[in-house]
């Protein structure tokens, strides 16, 4: 975009849109050539995970706030707000070990057990990869801050290289970046009336959500894990 083009909400909003799944897709990409190789013990309704923190980047939270404005009606819309509020207000003041423990289900997680915006979900989720899920099952009952998952080494390192990459790249250009916690971070980006173009004029639209440290609850037991037995 050149200076004397105007940034318009429809631009913004392809914009921020196109930062998350491109990354979305370069995940996706990477980890399916891995998962051929080494199927993860993840499958359908499986979400035990879906309980444990979770990050965002800022296109990421705005492009799943964005989706959520398109697709529920007002009804829906005022639901989903409740249940997000209730879940910040759990979050909130929690250090993240205390997070970790609290099995507090991620707000996007249906009743049926699924994702309600699985094509959407950020790239930490792409990049869950389970080899074992009696681990998951374990951390999820003794809690997260604890746990000891059995994640694939190489599919969580494409995740956070992607991350890291994208968070660099937004940081380069001004703008608001970093491992934001996904409940804040969603139901922040929902509040705004024009989140994505205030955060493409550098504007910080995400200042009052939590950073999350600590989000790696992915230990590998051993160098060979990779190759271990799927439960
Ligand atoms: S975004 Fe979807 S996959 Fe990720 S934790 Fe939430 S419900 Fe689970």
């Amino acid at each position: 975009m050149t200076d004397k083009q105007v940034m318009t909400e429809p631009i913004a909003i392809t914009i921020v849109q196109q930062i998350a799944t491109e990354s979305h897709h370069t995940a996706d990409n990477m980890i399916k050539v891995v998962n051929r190789k080494h199927p993860p013990a993840c499958h359908i309704g499986c979400h035990f995970c879906c309980y444990s923190p979770v990050t965002v980047t800022p296109p990421e939270a705005m492009t799943i706030a964005r989706r959520l404005k398109e697709t529920l009606n007002g009804k829906q819309m005022k639901k989903f707000q409740r249940k997000i509020r209730e879940k910040v207000q759990q979050i909130r003041g929690k250090t993240w070990a205390e997070h970790a423990d609290k099995k507090i289900a991620c707000s996007l997680l249906g009743d049926d057990g699924k994702c309600s915006i699985y094509e959407f979900r950020p790239v930490m989720c792409r990049s869950w990869s389970s080899m074992n899920k009696k681990h998951c099952e374990k951390s999820f009952k003794t809690g997260w801050s604890k746990g000891e998952v059995l994640n694939n080494p190489v599919v969580k390192d494409v995740g956070n290289q992607i991350l890291s990459g994208q968070i660099e790249a937004l940081r380069h250009e001004g703008l608001e970046a970093g491992d934001f916690e996904l409940n804040e971070a969603i139901y922040t980006a929902l509040k705004h009336s024009h989140p994505e173009l205030e955060y493409l004029a550098k504007k910080s639209v995400f200042e009052n959500v939590k950073f999350l440290q600590n989000t790696d609850l992915c230990s590998v037991n051993s160098e060979d894990s990779i190759d271990s037995e799927h439960d």
